[in-house]
């Protein structure tokens, strides 16, 4: 890729030699690499999309609303309905997939001389935000488990005093959940934390990223529930995950009014299309068909992490993080992830090389796809090593 942009091309020093983010799109029978809800929209979904695009398609030679209101307004009323909170049109915002509305955070709070937080190992594209808005990155080191070093991200934060600390619930690539407890003292920390480069009483922006935080057990709660005591809080979801709409591009974020108004400072002009729009309102229309296979993917996940426990490498049993996503990293030994994962391409299923050395992720598809996915990695794991 770096060798096909000419050299006389002024592309930015500090992304020369880049490559493109993303995880190869291949033509496989069994794609379980990006954490895709497997289950297509049903038909009354489809017809409910293409009658609300074609209502809208006479007024396409005009703008959109800008400030995507009545879809603003239909994010509140899931949120409501999914974790009980009760939140305003201003507490609420959206754009092309939460991607587009963490670029946002990072151009509103980030910059030269700021830093973001995180909490390794987490979501790669965090670091390509930083980076595309001259922030610094740093990161605290979770625990062996996975779960967060709640000390050692404290420590962080009061030694590079960042702009932005980035927590992800359940986080990508383990699918380790954030318990609230952790939470609540990391919030405590930035409310009275410095934050270089700004003025004094500025604190932290803490963004919890919950794009897949609809397959948590049931019983946790979300990030939301602690919006209305928080106003440097901010949580970002996404239709992509568990809403099965990934190919619509719509994720958004609620927070405190003062948060929303700095991301529209930095938004493009009419960013979200009037299309995306449509077809998102036509999709809350069915809430329940669009979550409807979220409990299966759920049971799926519990009977596929058992089953990884009971499978061997090098005469070891396979470690399992434990997730409360729709997706398992496993492994923990593997001593060449790289040929495992080309092994199961060959038998056409297409996983993730993702996460600490010696780890896989698999996402969670259909039952006939998992078992799929099960027969090839068992013949795999069969192989002499
Ligand atoms: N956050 C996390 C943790 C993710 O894993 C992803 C998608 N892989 C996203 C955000 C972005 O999702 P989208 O832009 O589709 O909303």
């Amino acid at each position: 890729m770096s060798e096909s942009i000419p050299a006389s091309l002024p592309l930015r020093n500090d992304l020369i030699g880049e490559e493109p983010y993303g995880a190869p799109q291949l033509d496989v029978p069994v794609c379980l690499n990006v954490n895709e809800n497997p289950y297509a929209p049903d038909p009354a979904v489809c017809d409910s999309i293409a009658a609300r695009v074609r209502r809208i398609a006479p007024t396409l030679n005009r703008y959109p609303d800008r400030e995507h209101i009545e879809l603003r307004q239909a994010f509140a009323t899931y949120l409501k309905r999914e974790s009980g909170v009760d939140l305003s049109v201003d507490q609420l915002w959206g754009a092309n997939g939460s991607n587009e509305i963490m670029l946002q955070v990072f151009q509103a709070f980030g910059g030269p001389g700021r830093t973001a937080l995180g909490c390794d190992p987490t979501y790669s594209m965090y670091p390509e935000y930083a980076r595309d808005t001259f922030t610094a990155w740093r990161v605290a080191h979770r625990n062996e488990d996975f779960t967060l070093n709640v000390e050692r991200t404290i420590a962080a934060i009061n030694e590079v005093h960042p702009a932005i600390v980035l927590l992800t619930s359940p986080n990508n690539p383990t699918g380790t959940p954030l318990n609230m407890a952790d939470l609540k003292r990391i919030l405590a920390a930035c409310e009275t934390a410095p934050v270089a480069g700004a003025a004094e009483g500025v604190h932290p922006v803490v963004v919890v990223d919950e794009a897949y935080i609809e397959f948590r057990n049931l019983g946790t709660p979300s990030a939301v529930t602690l919006i209305g005591e928080h106003p440097n809080l901010a949580v970002s979801r996404t239709m992509s995950k568990a809403f099965a709409f990934a190919g619509a591009r719509v994720g958004y974020m609620a927070a405190s009014k003062g948060i929303i108004d700095c991301l529209r400072i930095v938004r493009m002009p009419y960013h979200l299309s009037a299309i995306t729009q449509a077809a998102a309102l036509a999709a809350f229309e069915h809430t329940d068909e669009q979550l409807s296979r979220v409990g299966h993917l759920r049971d799926i996940r519990q009977q596929t992490a058992a089953w990884l426990k009971t499978q061997t490498y090098q005469g070891r049993p396979l470690e399992v993080a434990e997730s409360e996503s729709n997706f398992l990293l496993f492994g923990g030994h593997f001593a060449d992830r790289d040929r495992i994962f080309r092994e199961l391409l060959d038998r056409g299923v297409l996983i993730r090389v993702v996460g600490p050395e010696g780890w896989l992720r698999v996402c969670m598809g259909t039952d006939e796809e998992m078992a799929r996915f099960r027969t090839a990695l068992a013949e795999v794991l069969a192989e002499p090593q």
